[in-house]
């Protein structure tokens, strides 16, 4: 698969015009140095050879790691929610089961999503959690409108709660929550892909299948036998 895209490029800064190689794939287990540069967000700048400022110029760009087995395909502003990966070309077309395919059109959603799945989440279960996490959040801070996934520290799982667009505080949750969404989803037939599209794994996708209710149930039944709550 073509990895780099040159082009002709104008700095905003001083109009001088120069060529940038764009990178169009990563394949962070051939070359591992890179998935540092995509988690810091670097991949995507370019210094201007003129002026030496930086500028960041997004492009599409497939993510994978064949080790944890996982594909993000970030395609800018994309109203699409599955993209069908042509079969038998350019080495795609045998991932087997469990391997999560992922559409993004948001830069930071495409960070999101690496951080979520290079962690080691299934992504499917850490949405479910993310969302009711939020609904009781919204209980008490009904102006919160996401939570953004920072990482991990000491067994907790670290969001930012985002409020008018824009990052708040944080709100640590126990990763066991995660856990037991994780076996409850595990017996859902959803929990088995088919895997030869990339799809948006989000909000929508939970109110599409109508899984938060089937989780909630689940959990209220739970609760309801051993005393406990979310
Ligand atoms: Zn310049």
């Amino acid at each position: 698969m073509l990895k780099v895209l040159k082009r002709e490029f104008t700095c905003p800064h001083c109009q001088n015009t120069f060529e940038i190689t764009e990178r169009v794939a990563i394949n962070v287990t051939l070359d591992p140095g890179l998935k540092n540069k995509v988690l810091k967000g670097k991949i995507f700048r370019h210094t201007c050879p003129n002026c030496q400022n930086e500028v960041m110029v997004l492009n599409n760009c497939m993510y994978h790691d064949l080790e944890k087995r996982f594909m993000v395909y970030f395609m800018i502003d994309t109203p699409k929610r599955e993209y069908r990966i042509p079969i038998g070309q350019d080495g795609f077309g045998d991932f087997g089961e469990q391997y999560a395919l992922r559409l993004e059109s948001d830069y930071n959603r495409f960070r999101e999503r690496i951080r979520i799945l290079d962690t080691g989440f299934d992504d499917r279960a850490f949405e479910i959690t993310r969302y009711l996490v939020l609904q009781e959040l919204q209980k008490k801070m009904p102006e919160a409108e996401e939570l953004y996934f920072i990482g991990t520290p000491e067994g907790l799982i670290r969001f930012q709660i985002i409020v008018k667009g824009k990052a708040t505080r944080h709100l640590d949750i126990d990763v066991n929550l995660y856990e037991k969404v994780r076996n409850i989803f595990e017996k859902f037939p959803e929990s088995h892909e088919t895997v030869n599209a990339l799809r948006r794994m989000d909000k929508q996708w939970l109110n599409d299948t109508g899984i938060l209710e089937r989780v909630e149930k689940i959990f209220d039944a739970e609760s309801t036998e051993n005393g406990r709550s979310l």
